[in-house]
């Protein structure tokens, strides 16, 4: 290790900077974070450093680096864009007592300036002792999307508690009690209500914590998450995350292996849904696991395809989870729609066509009402039709009945966004033969009302199939 990462305290001392463009511009707005003193010399200066200026954010001097000017100054940094200018104030800044970073120049500087993730009061600096910044700034996209906004303001609120929590033993209690704060109750608490949720939270999780003896279960929590369609790329970060931490994975057949690769490898992973020609588990028994896992003091993430409310009798899995007193809470997902319909080029809604769009079951179509049937045989309607394979001669037929089009257009998409992903273009005449001709086994969405764009007809020239 050739550079030594340390976090240096800046509250009050002076850096300085000389250089008044771009470069200088890039290492103020990362300065600015901090509670320094900043001294810009810069014999002219960008609208930007004026601007800070006024804002009393800097203190500009428009004039180049002299000797004596970076007396008493903690960090220098020479950003002119010019060689030998730089030199020349290195040498007034290094004589001067300040460490010198030359920008650009790793050479000649005494340190340099990490990557950095900033979740102000944790920051996270990345260094590649200049080797590699590609992937340094890679690492920080990465950390960056990993990391909640949240985290810093989450710590800054936890961090004034820090004095009450003494109050918990040390070691294992103490930390389950922060665990808790930082990646379950107190996480939640603050992404829904933000700091002042949290204060309110903090003093009811440190009293359950006191009465928890040592290894009682502390609840555990069930996450509905949404799968999305099937592109492991289409899963939220959220739903990664909750992968992630997963102590049981509870997942439907139409979650597939890609995405439970993610999960957490220690994690216990569970099928309820059809295997072969097998019967799929219980509504019941689904309930009941959840509730055993739950109050185990599990992370549960209970997996849906495509977004957990639709389609996925969610609400009676919800309502045994509050029954038993499970805490519980739902990730949405990217619905089979969304994805059917990015496949086919297409947008959902149209001026002037449609401003509404129903999203139906083939599975259960009791409800559906004579005037439902009406408005969608309007002309330019539009709907998202799921599990309709078995049901598509008894839709087309009351369609056609309440005065539908039999040229209206119908795309059907089958295994959407994923490898095996099909486009079907057909009209509602020819619906149910399109169905069975071109043998569509896999998970299947009717679009009702729109066609493959014609792009996306011709990228696809191989994979689309044309009927009727
Ligand atoms: N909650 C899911 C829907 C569950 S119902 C969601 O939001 O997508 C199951 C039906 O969804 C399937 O019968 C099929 O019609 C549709 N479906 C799910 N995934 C699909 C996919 N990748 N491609 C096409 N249709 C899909």
């Amino acid at each position: 290790m050739q550079y030594f990462p340390i976090f240096i305290s800046l509250r009050g001392h002076r850096v300085i900077v000389s250089g008044g463009g771009q470069t200088a511009i890039a290492k103020l707005r990362l300065l600015l974070k901090t509670d320094s003193h900043i001294l810009v010399f810069a014999f002219q200066a960008d609208t930007q450093i004026q601007t800070w200026a006024k804002e009393n954010r800097v203190t500009l001097v428009p004039r180049s680096l002299e000797t004596g000017d970076v007396v008493f100054g903690r960090l220098f940094y020479a950003a002119n864009d010019a060689p030998t200018e730089d030199a020349r104030v290195a040498a007034i800044a290094r004589s001067e007592g300040a460490m010198v970073n030359i920008v650009d120049n790793l050479e000649d500087s005494d340190f340099i300036t990490p990557a950095l993730v900033d979740r102000d009061p944790v920051t996270i600096a990345i260094g590649t002792e200049g080797s590699a910044p590609v992937l340094a700034r890679a690492i920080k996209a990465d950390l960056e999307a990993w990391l909640p906004r949240t985290l810093g303001p989450l710590a800054q609120v936890a961090k004034g508690f820090r004095g009450m929590a003494v109050q918990l033993p040390k070691g294992l209690r103490r930390r389950r009690f922060w665990f808790d704060v930082y990646f379950k109750t107190g996480l939640q608490a603050f992404d829904f209500g933000g700091k002042d949720a949290l204060r309110a939270v903090l003093p009811e999780l440190l009293d359950k914590h006191l009465g928890a003896v040592d290894d009682a279960p502390i609840n555990g929590h069930v996450s509905f998450v949404g799968a999305g369609p099937g592109d492991p790329e289409l899963l939220t970060l959220k739903a990664r995350k909750a992968l992630d931490q997963a102590d049981v994975v509870i997942y439907d057949q139409l979650v597939g292996a890609p995405i439970l690769e993610l999960a957490r490898r220690e994690a216990l992973i569970i099928n309820v849904g059809k295997q072969g020609f097998g019967r799929s588990t219980s509504q019941e028994k689904i309930n009941s696991m959840l509730i055993q896992y739950g109050q185990n003091c599990q992370q549960v993430v209970r997996l849906k395809g495509g977004d957990a409310t639709l389609f996925g009798r969610l609400n009676e899995e919800i309502e045994a989870c509050i029954a038993a007193n499970i805490e519980w809470h739902i990730i949405p997902g990217i619905t089979a729609a969304s994805a059917a319909v990015a496949a086919i080029g297409q947008s959902l809604t149209q001026r002037g066509r449609n401003s509404t769009i129903q999203i139906l079951t083939g599975h259960d179509m009791n409800g559906f009402a004579d005037h439902d049937w009406q408005t969608l045989a309007r002309p330019g309607a539009v709907a998202a039709i799921y599990m309709g394979k078995k049901s598509a001669r008894f839709i087309q037929g009351r369609l056609l009945m309440h005065g539908a089009n039999p040229k209206t257009a119908v795309s059907l998409i089958e295994n959407a966004s994923r490898q095996n992903q099909r486009i079907i273009a057909t009209t509602l005449a020819q619906l149910p033969q399109s169905l069975t001709k071109k043998a569509i086994n896999g998970p299947a969405l009717i679009l009702y009302g729109l066609n493959p764009r014609a792009v996306v007809q011709a990228r696809h020239l191989d994979r689309l199939q044309e009927t009727g």
